[in-house]
């Protein structure tokens, strides 16, 4: 089952999702644990790149141009 990984925009909380696809498109709203904001984003670091051997500090908050991975 895949992990998917969020942050709260609200208080930079990150955390931790298991959960199938279906469940995944199913949950329109995901809430934050800690503050129970729903302004959470997903991040994309490690999650879904399993055995790959690039490394990047890019944490995937970052603007859609990638500008801050370089
Ligand atoms: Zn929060």
């Amino acid at each position: 089952m895949p992990v998917y990984a969020f942050k709260c925009k609200n208080c930079e909380y990150k955390f931790e999702k298991e959960m199938t696809i279906s469940q995944k498109e199913e949950a329109e709203i995901i809430s934050c644990p800690e503050c129970k904001s729903d302004n959470i984003f997903q991040i994309f670091d490690r999650v879904g790149f399993v055995g790959g051997s690039q490394t990047s500090s890019c944490s995937g908050s970052c603007p859609a141009d990638k500008s801050c991975c370089n």
